[in-house]
């Protein structure tokens, strides 16, 4: 035992990582775009006819027994008055990035995992005088209160603490591991919440007694190794709370964009369409430099005004001419209508390189 807090002190990072999860995101994002959908059991995905699954249910629907991946020709035996939506993928492309868009605003450092899904490390964020916890409230406060949709937080000291975390309290909840926490949470974790423990791993552990982090950490590494190869080393540490995996950040780009905060706040509409022409200048000289991987997609702006509340307006289909990005910033500003401190013109880049989601399985 001594040895191995010996083994924990010397290698353990101390990170304050974040771990944000959506509840049941296609669905929320459907029932907030219709009411109408709300209050019954609902389902994203494709039809039984067409031997479809379900991507998202809510949570009526998992009061059925209704799961993700599930075939939607089984959900509806276990819920005749299930309603099953067709995915809008490019709804909920676009509510990610709006979410991203405030992750942003506390740390660059962010890995996605999937739409509605991503750790943040916040270890050097200056934000709240660097409180993991104060951070994610004001994440989920700000998700819910300008996306109109719910999250679930965990913090802890590492990834995968974290991701148990935010599922601890969900849905709409928050759940914190502290450094000095960790010890006894995880003892009394079972094995099989353990990151990597899948059905075959859970099943030895099960014939070998073993049950919780505790049982696991009667075991030497040795031991564990003999019995599970090179993953026993990893239950090891795991099972004494040591998760060192970094926070990966991705690093293709979603979009570009050019801004300026202004040492005189813009006082009316007139003096920010004013400042168009220079930003898009400077942005069409970074467009150009960009490598042929990217295609430009749709326009945006960014208006924050002088209280710092800021908004983000894009437009599908519009052209990148000084036209359309003159009509997305009168609209914008029509929603604060009030001085500006800073004014920023985009573009969404579409990845040619395709990163293959998850999502394709559905669509
Ligand atoms: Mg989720």
């Amino acid at each position: 035992m001594l040895q191995a807090r010996l083994d924990k002190a010397s290698e353990d990072v101390v990170r304050k990582i974040i771990h944000v999860d959506c509840d049941c995101f296609y669905a929320a994002i459907e029932m907030r775009d219709d009411p109408s959908l709300a209050n019954r059991p609902l389902a994203v995905g494709g039809s039984a006819e067409r031997r479809g699954v379900i991507a998202t249910c809510n949570y009526e629907a998992r009061a059925y027994g209704v799961r993700s991946a599930m075939s939607s020709r089984h959900a509806l035996k276990l819920c005749p008055d299930l309603l099953i939506v067709k995915p809008r993928f490019e709804v909920y492309r676009s509510v990610s990035r709006e979410i991203h868009a405030i992750f942003r605003q506390f740390t660059d450092l962010i890995e996605p995992l999937s739409l509605d899904e991503a750790y943040l490390d916040v270890s050097d964020s200056p934000h709240f005088a660097g409180s993991a916890t104060r951070i994610a409230q004001e994440i989920r406060r700000r998700v819910a209160q300008e996306l109109h949709i719910t999250v679930s937080a965990g913090v802890a000291p590492n990834k995968f603490l974290a991701k148990i975390a935010s599922d601890w309290r969900k849905p709409n909840g928050l759940f914190v591991i502290t450094p000095d926490q960790v010890d006894d949470f995880v003892a009394e974790l079972p094995v099989n919440k353990l990151h990597g423990v899948g059905k075959v791993t859970a099943d030895k552990l099960t014939r070998l007694g073993i049950r919780t982090c505790l049982d696991l950490r009667d075991w030497n590494k040795l031991a564990l190794v003999r019995e599970f190869g090179s993953f026993g080393e990893r239950l090891w540490r795991l099972a004494h709370g040591i998760d060192e995996r970094e926070v990966k950040v991705d690093s293709r780009r979603q979009s570009l964009s050019v801004e300026h905060t202004y040492d005189q706040d813009l006082p009316d509409l007139e003096a920010c369409l004013e400042k168009l022409p220079a930003l898009l200048e400077e942005m069409n000289g970074r467009l150009q430099r960009l490598d042929s991987s990217y295609r430009p997609d749709k326009p945006f702006v960014k208006v924050k005004f002088h209280d710092f509340t800021q908004t983000t307006l894009e437009q599908a289909g519009a052209s990148r001419d000084l036209d359309s990005y003159r009509l997305l910033l009168s609209n914008a500003f029509a929603r604060g209508d009030k001085p500006v401190r800073l004014l920023g013109v985009g573009v969404r880049l579409h990845d040619l390189r395709g990163r293959q989601e998850q999502l394709e399985l559905f669509a």
